[in-house]
C-alpha cells in the first residue's frame, strides 16, 4: 500500500465502488470486507478507505492486497480505465456538452474527458471492454464505439449533473434512462410536429404583440421559444401519468405567452388589457405580467386542472406559494405522496442564484410539514439577468443551479435550440420527480432576443452578446428546417401552422387545442366571496361541550410520559377545564383549536416553535419522556373530525410565511396560521406582508385566510424581542384588506381564532399575541366567557367606576392594560377608565361609541402604548381615534418617545420608561 500502488488500488476501488462486478474476483473480495471490517458505508470516499487500507496494513492482511495488487495488473489495468472513463463522462460530461445556442460559453478543457487522461488511445478503440453499469443494453463494446456513444450521451445538447446524488438507485435510474439512448430518443411524427408547433405558436404570439402594440412590455419570451411545447408536454406526460392539477410558478419573462400559449388565456382579453381595459371588480388590479390564470387542459391521462399562481415582481417568491398551494390541493385530496398535484416552478437564471428564498424552498422539499413530492424547476436562463450578465458578476458558482445540488437534486441543462432534448429532459424530470418524490432541475439555456423589456437597449450593455442574437435563427425556423430536411414536414406546412396561428389570434380565439373549461379543480369559492369584515359571527357552544372538548384535551395514553413541567402544565389544564382554576391562554387556543376540528374543519399551523410554543404555553405537540414519540391530544377530539397538523417549521420566515400564504389561498376551509418565533422575525418575511398579504386581494381578487400569530409585547427582552412592529401592518391596512388584533384574554384569543374560521369572510389576521400574557394571573377567563361566542372589538371599563366621576379616558391595546389596571387599582384611582381597542382594524368604531357613550363629558382622552412614539398604532390609528372622541376633547399620547430602536436594550431604562409611561397614562 506504500508508493505507487496506493494509487492504483484507489483506481480499482473506484471503479468496484461504481460497480462491483467490473473488478476481478479477487479485488472484488478484499472490497467486499472493507466496509464490514470498519463499518464504512459502501459509498465512503476513497480516502477514508485509502486510511482503512492502511489501518488494514497494520494489521496484518498486507499480503494479500499486495499480492492482488500484482495479480491484476495487465488485462485488468486497461479495463479499470475504461470504466473510469465512463465514470469521468457521467461525472463531468456536462461541462463538454453542446448547451449554449449562442456558442458564448467559455468552457474549460476537462482532462477527465479525454482518453489520454486515462492512458488510452485511438489505439485501443477496437478492443472490447466489459461495460460495467453503462446501460445501453449490452455488456461489452468496442473502445471506439463507447468514446462516441459517451460522447453523445454526454456532451450533445443535454448536459447531466448527476453523480452528486448519493443515493445509488437513482443515480442507476437516470444513467439507464439516459445512456439507453444515448440521450436522443426517436420522437414520433405526432410528437415532432406538436413540437413544432408550439414553437411556432411561442414566435407567433410575441411577433403579433409586438406589431399590435410596438414598444409596450410584454417580457418577451422570445430565445426561450421551446418553454412552450415543453410545458404542453410536462403536462401532458403529468396527466398521462396521473396527475390531476398542475400548479405554476413562474416570474413575468414569457408569461404573456404561458398564459395564451399554454393555459389557453383567450388572446382577446390580453388584447383588451393591453389596449387599457380592465377588471371593474378588483381594487388596485395589477399589471397583466403579474396575472395569474386557471384553465383544464386535456391529456391521454383525462384534464388536469392547471393554476398559474399570481406573483408580483419579486423575483423567486412565488416559488413556496406555488408549494403552498399545492400542499393544501394534495391535502385535500388525501394524497400523501404528491402524485395528484404537480408543482412547476419556472426561475430565471440569476435569479435562482441570486435570492436567498430558493435555498429555503429547497430545504424545504422534504421536511414533514412543506413537503410537496418534489417540485419541477425550470430555469429560463437566458444568461443575464436585467443588465447583469457576466459571471463573475451575477455569482460565485459555474452554474446558476448549483444551489440545487444542496438537495442532491438532478440537474439536466439542455440547449434550448434543440427542442426534442427539452422535451425527452422534461418527461425525465418529471418521472424522476414522480419516481423519487424530490425536487429535479432543468436548465433551459436559452437566450433573450430583446432587452430586458421591449423598451430597452440591450447592446449598450450586452454588445457582444447582441450582435450574435441579432444573426441567430429563431428556434421555430431552426427545428422546421431540421423537420423539413427529416421530411417530417414540408416547408408549405409550416407556412400554413404560422399563417392558421396568426389567423387564430386575429379571430381572438382561444389558440390551445387542449383547453377545456375548467371543472377539475377541488374547491368552491363562492362561500367566501364578497362578505364584509362586519359578517357576523355567532360561535357559541355550551359550557358543557367545552367542558367535553377540554376532557379530551387533556386526556392522553399512560404510555405517555410527560416531562415534569409539561405533566404540571396538563394537571393545571384539567383543573382548568374542571371549573377549579380560571382558563388560561394556552388552554383556551386549545380548546378553539379543539371545536374548529370538532367542526370537521382543517388547522394547519406552522412556525419554528409551534408545536409547544416559544413561550412553553401551547404543548399542543406531546413529546414521551420514554421513547421521544410524540403524541397530539387534538388529533383524538372525535371520529369524524377534520385534521390537524401542527409542525414544528423550518428555520425560515419568507419562505415559510409565503408557504402559508399559497396554502391558504387554495384551501378556504382551514384554520390557517403561521406562528413567529418572535414578532419582529416576520419582518424577514416583509415581502410575503407587502407583496402577497397586505395586497393579494386588491390587486388579483384571491381571498386569504391566513392568521399570523406574532408574539409582542414590552418585556425589557431588547430591541428584537419586543416589538412585532405593529406599526408597519397598520400603516399597510387599507380597503379592509385584513384584520389586526390585539387580544387581552384567553376568551378573546378563543373567540378571534373562531371566528377567523366560523364567518365565510377570508381576510388575513394578524395578531400581536402576547408572551407574558400567557401566565399573567389577571389574563384569565372562565369557561362561560369562552362559550358566549363573541370576539369583543372593544373591551370597555370592567371596574365598577362612576362615568359620572371620570375625568380621563385611556384607550390602549395589549399588555399595557393590565399594567395600567394594576397601577390604577393600586392607587385606588376611580377617575380613569381603561378601554381596550382588541380589532385596530378594521377600525371598530359603532362598537367604540357604544362604549364610551357614558364618558361624552370627558374631556381628557389618552392613547397609551408601549411602543415608541413613531411606533406602535398612534400615528397609523390616530384617525381613528379622534373620530372616537367627543368634539373639543383634547387626545394625548402615553407611550415611550420616538426611538431608531424598537426597544431599549437595558432592563433598568426599559423599567424606567415603563414607569414613566403608565404615571403619564394615568396622572391627572
Ligand atoms: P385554482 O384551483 O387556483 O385554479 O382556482 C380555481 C378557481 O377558484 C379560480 O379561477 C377562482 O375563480 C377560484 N379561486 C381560487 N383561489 C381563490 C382565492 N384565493 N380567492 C378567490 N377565488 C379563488
Amino acid at each position: 500500500m506504500a508508493g505507487g500502488n496506493a494509487a492504483y488500488v484507489e483506481e480499482i476501488y473506484e471503479a468496484y465502488l461504481d460497480d462491483p462486478q467490473s473488478v476481478s474476483e479477487e479485488w472484488r473480495s478484499i472490497f467486499d470486507q472493507l466496509p464490514k471490517l470498519n463499518g464504512v458505508e459502501l459509498e465512503a470516499k476513497h480516502s477514508q478507505i485509502r486510511d482503512q487500507f492502511r489501518d488494514l496494513a497494520k494489521l496484518g492482511p498486507m499480503g494479500r492486497v499486495a499480492k492482488a495488487v500484482t495479480a491484476a495488473t495487465g488485462g485488468d489495468e486497461k479495463q479499470v480505465k475504461v470504466l473510469q472513463l465512463i465514470n469521468a463522462y457521467r461525472f463531468r460530461g456536462h461541462q463538454h456538452a453542446n448547451l449554449d445556442p449562442l456558442g458564448l460559453w467559455k468552457q474549460e478543457r476537462v482532462r477527465d474527458l479525454e482518453l489520454s487522461h486515462h492512458e488510452l488511445s485511438e489505439a485501443d478503440f477496437d478492443t472490447v471492454y466489459k461495460l460495467g453499469s453503462f446501460a445501453i443494453g449490452q455488456d461489452s463494446m468496442a473502445l471506439g464505439e463507447l468514446f462516441k456513444s459517451l460522447n453523445r450521451t454526454y456532451c450533445g445538447s443535454i448536459g447531466a449533473e448527476y453523480m452528486h446524488i448519493t443515493n445509488t438507485e437513482q443515480k442507476r435510474w437516470i444513467q439507464q434512462r439516459l445512456e439507453s439512448v444515448q440521450a436522443k430518443p426517436e420522437f414520433d411524427r405526432e410528437t415532432k410536429v406538436n413540437i413544432l408547433k408550439g414553437l411556432v405558436a411561442a414566435d407567433g404570439m410575441e411577433k403579433y404583440l409586438g406589431s399590435k402594440f410596438p414598444g409596450a412590455k410584454r417580457f418577451s419570451l422570445e430565445g426561450g421559444d421551446a418553454l412552450i411545447p415543453m410545458l404542453k408536454q410536462l403536462i401532458g406526460h403529468a396527466g398521462t401519468n396521473g396527475a390531476k392539477e398542475v400548479v405554476i410558478g413562474m416570474a413575468h419573462r414569457g408569461r404573456l405567452n404561458v398564459l395564451v400559449n399554454v393555459l389557453g388565456k383567450n388572446p382577446s382579453v390580453l388584447f383588451d388589457e393591453f389596449a387599457g381595459k380592465h377588471d371593474e371588480s378588483l381594487g388596485a388590479g395589477d399589471v397583466k405580467y403579474h396575472a395569474g390564470y386557471s384553465s383544464d387542459f386535456a391529456t391521454p391521462g383525462g384534464n388536469v386542472h392547471l393554476a398559474l399562481a399570481f406573483n408580483p415582481s419579486h423575483l423567486e417568491i412565488v416559488n413556496p406559494v406555488v408549494m403552498g398551494s399545492v400542499r393544501a390541493r394534495l391535502d385535500r385530496r388525501g394524497c400523501k405522496d404528491g402524485s395528484s398535484v404537480v408543482p412547476v416552478t419556472i426561475h430565471g437564471d440569476s435569479a435562482i442564484a441570486g435570492q436567498g428564498v430558493v435555498q429555503e424552498t429547497f430545504n424545504m422539499s422534504q421536511t414533514r410539514g412543506f413537503k410537496v413530492g418534489g417540485t419541477v424547476r425550470i430555469v429560463i436562463n437566458n444568461q443575464v439577468g436585467f443588465t447583469t450578465s457576466k459571471t463573475e458578476d451575477t455569482r460565485s458558482t459555474q452554474y446558476c443551479t448549483d444551489i440545487a445540488k444542496m438537495v442532491q437534486a438532478p440537474i439536466f441543462h439542455v440547449n434550448s435550440d434543440d427542442p426534442e432534448a427539452v422535451v425527452f429532459v422534461t418527461k425525465l424530470a418529471l418521472d424522476y420527480r414522480n419516481t423519487f418524490k424530490r425536487d429535479v432541475v432543468i436548465d433551459l439555456v436559452c437566450y433573450r432576443r430583446h432587452g430586458h423589456n421591449e423598451a430597452d437597449e440591450p447592446n449598450a450593455t450586452q454588445p457582444l452578446m447582441y450582435q450574435k442574437i441579432k444573426k441567430h435563427p429563431v428556434p421555430r425556423e431552426i427545428y422546421a428546417d431540421q423537420l423539413t430536411a427529416e421530411g417530417v414536414v414540408q416547408g408549405h406546412d409550416v407556412d400554413k401552422m404560422v399563417g392558421d396561428y396568426r389567423a387564430a389570434l386575429d379571430h381572438g380565439a382561444c389558440v390551445v387545442e387542449e383547453w377545456r373549461p375548467m371543472t377539475e379543480h377541488s374547491v368552491d369559492w363562492s362561500a367566501y366571496l364578497g362578505h364584509e369584515w362586519t359578517v357576523p359571527y355567532d360561535g357559541s357552544l355550551t359550557v358543557d361541550k367545552l367542558r367535553e372538548l377540554g376532557e379530551k384535551l387533556c386526556s392522553y395514553p399512560d404510555s405517555v410520559k410527560l416531562q415534569s413541567r409539561v405533566n404540571k402544565l396538563y394537571e393545571d389544564r384539567k383543573a382548568m377545564i374542571a371549573g377549579e382554576k380560571p382558563l388560561d391562554w394556552g388552554c383556551a387556543e386549545n380548546l378553539a383549536y379543539a371545536s374548529v376540528v370538532e367542526a370537521g374543519t382543517r388547522i394547519r399551523m406552522t412556525g419554528q416553535d409551534s408545536g409547544r410554543g416559544t413561550f412553553f404555553h401551547r404543548h399542543a405537540v406531546l413529546h414521551n419522556q420514554k421513547d421521544a414519540s410524540t403524541y397530539m391530544p387534538l388529533e383524538h377530539i372525535s371520529d369524524s373530525q377534520g385534521p390537524i397538523e401542527i409542525y414544528d417549521s423550518v428555520l425560515s420566515e419568507e419562505a415559510a410565511m409565503a408557504f402559508e400564504y399559497g396554502y391558504s389561498t387554495a384551501e378556504p376551509d382551514c384554520l390557517n396560521i403561521w406562528e413567529a418565533q418572535f414578532g419582529d422575525f416576520a419582518n424577514g418575511a416583509q415581502v410575503v406582508i407587502d407583496q402577497f398579504l397586505s395586497s393579494g386581494e386588491a390587486k388579483w381578487g384571491r381571498l386569504c385566510g391566513l392568521t399570523l400569530l406574532l408574539p409582542h409585547g414590552y418585556e425589557g427582552q431588547g430591541p428584537e424581542h419586543s416589538s412585532a412592529r405593529l406599526e408597519r401592518f397598520l400603516q399597510l391596512c387599507a380597503d379592509h384588506n385584513w384584520q389586526v388584533c390585539v387580544p387581552s384574554t384567553p376568551a378573546q384569543v378563543f373567540n378571534m381564532l373562531r371566528r377567523q374560521v366560523v364567518r365565510p369572510m377570508r381576510k388575513p389576521l394578524i395578531v400581536m399575541s402576547p408572551k407574558s400574557l400567557l401566565r399573567h394571573p389577571m389574563a384569565v377567563s372562565s369557561l362561560e366567557e369562552l362559550a358566549e361566542g363573541t370576539f369583543k372589538n372593544v373591551i370597555g371599563e370592567i371596574d365598577d367606576i362612576n362615568p359620572a366621576n371620570v375625568k380621563r379616558v385611556v384607550m390602549c391595546s395589549g399588555k399595557v392594560y393590565y399594567d395600567l389596571l394594576d397601577q390604577r387599582r393600586k392607587a385606588e384611582q376611580t377617575d380613569v377608565v381603561l378601554i381596550r381597542i382588541e380589532q385596530l382594524y378594521p377600525f371598530p368604531h359603532e362598537e367604540l361609541a357604544e362604549i364610551l357613550k357614558p364618558y361624552q363629558h370627558v374631556k381628557d382622552w389618552v392613547w397609551c402604548q408601549e411602543e415608541p412614539q413613531n411606533q406602535g398604532a398612534w400615528y397609523c390609528s390616530q384617525h381613528h381615534f379622534w373620530q372616537a372622541i367627543p368634539d373639543g376633547a383634547k387626545l394625548s399620547y402615553a407611550g415611550r418617545s420616538a426611538s431608531a430602536s424598537p426597544a431599549v436594550g437595558y432592563l433598568s431604562v426599559h423599567n424606567q420608561q415603563q414607569k414613566a409611561l403608565l404615571d403619564d397614562a394615568l396622572s391627572i
